[in-house]
């Protein structure tokens, strides 16, 4: 079997900036990329209200009060607040480890109409081969 990567080897995998949306590009004004329309986990948990886990291979992000309001409300088991971002990627990592083979990572925002909105921040099966069986 193959093994995937670190997580700490993901750190620097760069994800489209969640504010960089078709013509709506980026400038440097926003507060995630400032115009580089892209951004890491690191730069991402700058800015999460809290961090999520279900316990399994549900890793989220809660980019925001309302997203962390409703992972109170969804009762996943583990969720804690950013208040130190190093604590808490050191956290999400240990997250990441412990969980299953289908594990990944997502930040979810809320849009302005309230709905949701996912950013895949590790992909499933994020550095697993494919094989032909
Ligand atoms: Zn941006």
């Amino acid at each position: 079997m193959s093994y995937p990567p670190a997580i700490v080897d993901t750190m620097n995998e760069t994800i489209e900036c969640p504010n960089h949306n078709g013509s709506f590009d980026c400038n440097p004004f926003c507060r995630l990329c400032e115009g580089n329309q892209e951004t890491d986990l690191d730069t991402l948990l700058t800015y999460a209200f809290s961090v999520s886990w279900d316990g399994c291979h549900k890793i989220y992000l809660n980019m925001d009060k309302m997203q962390h309001d409703k992972m109170i409300e969804y009762g996943y088991e583990r969720t804690i607040q950013n208040n130190n971002p190093y604590i808490t990627n050191q956290e999400v990592q240990t997250w990441y480890e412990d969980s299953c083979s289908l594990r990944f990572i997502d930040a979810v925002f809320t849009n302005d109409d309230d709905t949701d909105k996912f950013v895949t921040v590790v992909a499933q099966f994020f550095g697993e081969d494919e094989e032909d069986d």
